[in-house]
């Protein structure tokens, strides 16, 4: 269905960074599949694992026990400092299973109609209950009526989610993403104090932390989860785009009093968790830590971030070059969508969001003279565009 406004390129093969349309052209990938392709194309660690596990066992059902499926948890839950997860095939849908342990964890407590917070500007999903969720007019339009349940407040502001604790009993959790990403790379302005202080609101009424890592986590900032930059632990987590590196494969993490909540028949899925989603999601997290890709992406991010402010010096119209790892947005003081398809022509792939902001989410495994080259391709782009 007509669902997205196409670019025209057909990209028929790829190699770590680099992408081929079937014209023989040659892209710089710096979107990877927004967030998805962590370690690039055709990673060769990769490639291997799936190979072997699709000629073994691509999916059976989780009416009988997957071993591919139990090691991924148990890694995930080390890594996490999580207990329980479950598995399924989108970050939407990792989000709706969040939201449903919320309800059925207000429900246990005798909270007849319960409620989430939730932030402006943020994005859950597509589907009815992460659309409701998400912070943005049109993601919502046409769409009414929308899943009630969910208390905005302005993303970034601990005093207002202090009001709401005030005034709602109703209220059961708070759902935010670490660094906001479809928002705009929007990060807390005193960094950790932000997560800190909403784990201290959740403590105080008995709400669960809910942290959509969905694009922030699998290394994207630098550490495993974006949350291990504050010290504070979630109660809720969930995960997809970088965790099956394009096998499509999400995850709802839970810990401690959460952790317990759903039971046999509260919730499922046919496809989540299967062999072949599993073995993905395995050989990805073996690459990261076997290439030492999170101290690699902390630094890698911050060292783009500089080169741009020091490529962009000067230029009327940078607004800021923020970044998170290897999340950078930057934010431009004039709607910049055009910027896409200017790059794309120049072979260097980017994308737009929240108007004005040009997000960079490169392969982790992106190699720093492979950064250079970003960089002297994309700052005369937007120089250029910003002085016409
Ligand atoms: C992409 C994204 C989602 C939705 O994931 P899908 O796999 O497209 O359903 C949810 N939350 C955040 C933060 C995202 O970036």
């Amino acid at each position: 269905m007509n669902t997205y406004g196409r670019l025209p390129v057909t990209f028929v093969k790829g190699e770590g960074v680099w992408l081929w349309d079937d014209q023989g052209n040659k892209y710089l990938d710096a979107l990877a599949g927004v967030a998805v392709n962590g370690l690039g194309h055709a990673h060769p660690g990769l490639v291997r694992a799936i190979s072997e596990q699709v000629g073994r066992l691509i999916h059976v059902s989780n009416i009988y026990r997957i071993a591919e499926q139990e090691r991924l948890a148990d890694r995930l839950c080390e890594i996490a400092g999580m207990d329980r997860v479950f598995l399924c095939n989108s970050g939407c849908e990792a989000n709706e299973a969040a939201i449903k342990l919320a309800r059925l964890y207000g429900h246990g407590k005798g909270i007849e109609s319960p409620a989430i917070i939730v932030m402006d500007k943020s994005f859950h999903g597509r589907t009815m209950a992460t659309l409701s969720a998400t912070g943005n007019r049109k993601v919502q339009a046409g769409f009414e009526p929308l899943v009630p349940g969910f208390v905005r407040v302005p993303f970034d502001d601990l005093d207002a989610v202090r009001h709401v604790a005030q005034h709602n009993p109703a209220v059961v959790a708070v759902l935010v993403e670490p660094v906001q990403g479809e928002g705009g790379i929007n990060i807390p302005k005193d960094g950790a104090a932000y997560l800190q202080g909403l784990r201290e609101i959740c403590d105080q009424n008995g709400w669960l932390l809910m942290l959509d890592e969905v694009q922030t986590g699998v290394a994207r900032t630098g550490t495993w989860f974006a949350f291990q930059h504050t010290g504070i632990q979630p109660d809720v987590m969930s995960l997809a785009k970088g965790l099956g590196s394009g096998v499509p494969i999400g995850a709802c993490l839970a810990r401690g009093i959460a952790a317990g909540v759903f039971t046999p028949g509260k919730h499922g899925s046919t496809f989540g968790g299967n062999p072949l989603a599993c073995a993905a999601a395995l050989a990805t997290l073996e690459a990261i830590e076997a290439e030492n890709l999170l101290a690699h992406a902390e630094q890698l991010g911050d060292w783009i971030r500089q080169a741009l402010l020091d490529a962009l010096e000067g230029v009327a119209g940078v607004v800021t070059v923020r970044n998170s790892g290897l999340m950078l947005g930057i934010e431009l003081d004039r709607p910049c969508a055009d910027l896409v398809k200017l790059a794309l022509a120049a072979g260097l792939l980017i994308n737009v969001t929240a108007e004005t902001v040009v997000r960079l989410l490169p392969p982790l495994v992106m190699r720093s003279d492979e950064a250079k080259q970003l960089v002297d391709r994309l700052a005369p782009l937007i120089k250029n565009f910003l002085s016409q």
